[in-house]
């Protein structure tokens, strides 16, 4: 569906914006700012709904736990019956284990034997681990100070209180969260529907895997680390192969591309020589503008809204070259698909990292170094910058632990500075 959208109306309200030296952060501040999450929900079962986002509020049905219950191994009793000089010494009433509650009555004097996960008994309000209990007979021995009023018992809804939200709409589901659904009886949930990401790559030296390699050409690997990144994400990807470097054939790709998916994401094309071209192609189909970014590895980056026969779409244009593309992904893209796909806004984690060696660095750019990460015997974190750092240059950023992140205002880092490190395991 086409909605009116005034990209220069965003722009114009994000402070700092410099469309020539243009910041990573207002880069993203205008994306974020722009781009509409999907709005269609539907329901899936608890194991499908791992890595989408909850699009409505999750309300506590029950309390978690459902009763009072104990925290040990051990022996249930009142808090008041505890001596406050010497041994306590109780008669043991009989015993309550996990799923098999004790049917009687605990009185005043008596204790429980009570296994980790049984009910504690009514008025019982503390549980003395076995491991301080001497039992004789049908007493329990209790040396004093071992336990305190209340202690080693888990309280009605202290993990879920009926009626609470337990996860909020916008939580982006991992393990843990697809268990608390469980817990709570839940066998689907409400997500928001998987985003479309279409893309293709275009330059006329680009070969697929499967076609003779020509002289002068090289296989495009951008289609596939794409694909990995957007799958990771929990995206429909939808790959439309290689687009030689010609208006028409760009055009097409576009409009295919519009007509099919939420988002447009390309490769190649936007670097000054081959821009002209696509610059004219998107402003026919749309409202993009060109960016060129304070940042290392940092070409220019084309982003907008394309409209074709009624649909329209988010573009990303990335540059060409295979490692541009992966850093222009994680800082760009991969925050902004995050915010299409509904999800809340995220801090994302960084490690704080020694660094190794002197890491050259002009301020006024922010600046993405493939990284090594090492064990200090301090028990710290060491990053090394790897060798090869051209932007062309995969096998670095395939052995790289993640991206030595050298903030926008950051001046050269000496060894043994702390730096960020950006960690390809935290990005989904
Ligand atoms: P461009 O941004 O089109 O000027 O491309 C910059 C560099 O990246 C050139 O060396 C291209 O051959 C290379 N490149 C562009 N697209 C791809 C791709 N899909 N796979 C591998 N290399 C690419
Ligand atoms: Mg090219």
């Amino acid at each position: 569906m086409t909605s009116p959208f005034d990209l220069q109306h965003v722009i114009s309200c994000v402070s700092g914006y410099d469309p020539n030296a243009l910041r990573v952060d207002a880069a993203l501040a205008v994306m974020q700012a722009s781009v509409q999450p999907v709005s269609a929900v539907e329901r899936v079962a608890v194991r499908a709904a791992l890595g989408r986002v909850l699009a409505q509020d999750v309300v506590s049905p029950i309390d978690v736990p459902a009763h009072d219950n104990s925290a040990m191994d051990g022996y249930a009793l009142r808090g008041d019956d505890l001596a406050a000089q010497g041994d306590t010494v109780l008669a043991v009433a009989g015993r309550g284990l996990a799923g098999h509650a004790y049917a009687g009555d605990v009185a005043p004097g008596s204790a429980l034997r009570i296994m980790t996960g049984a009910i504690m008994p009514a008025g019982c309000d503390t549980v003395v681990p076995q491991e301080f209990c001497r039992v004789e007979g049908d007493t329990v021995t209790i040396p004093q100070g071992v336990v305190r009023a209340g202690d080693n018992r888990r309280l009605r809804g202290e993990d879920l209180a009926r009626g609470k939200t337990a996860l909020p709409a916008g939580k982006l589901l991992r393990p843990a969260d697809l268990g608390l659904i469980a817990s709570l009886g839940m066998a689907e949930v409400s997500v928001r529907r998987r985003l479309r990401v279409a893309f293709f790559s275009s330059g006329d030296e680009l070969r697929s895997v499967g076609q003779p390699l020509d002289a002068g050409c090289v296989y495009d690997s951008n289609r596939y680390t794409l694909w990995g990144m957007l799958e990771r994400l929990g995206c429909e990807v939808i790959d439309l192969g290689v687009v030689p470097d010609n208006p028409q054939a760009v055009e097409a790709a576009l409009r295919t591309a519009t007509e099919c998916a939420d988002v447009v994401i390309t490769s190649g094309g936007v670097s000054v020589g081959e821009a002209d071209y696509l610059r004219s192609t998107l402003s026919r189909m749309g409202e993009v503008v060109f960016w060129r970014i304070a940042m290392r590895p940092g070409r220019p980056l084309a982003f907008g809204q394309l409209r074709s026969d009624g649909h329209s779409a988010w573009l990303f244009g990335l540059p060409g070259n295979p490692v541009a593309v992966m850093v222009t992904f994680y800082a760009f893209v991969r925050p902004a698909l995050l915010h299409c796909m509904g999800a809340s806004p995220q801090p994302q984690p960084m490690l704080r990292a020694v660094s190794a060696q002197t890491l050259r660095k002009k301020p006024g750019r922010t600046e993405y170094q493939r990284g090594l990460l090492s064990p200090l015997p301090d028990g710290r974190w060491q990053v090394s910058a790897i060798g090869n750092q051209g932007s062309g240059v995969l096998s670095s950023m395939s052995q790289a632990h993640g991206l030595i992140v050298l903030h926008h205002d950051q001046t050269t880092a000496q060894a043994g500075d702390l730096v960020d490190v950006l960690l390809f395991e935290g990005l989904v």
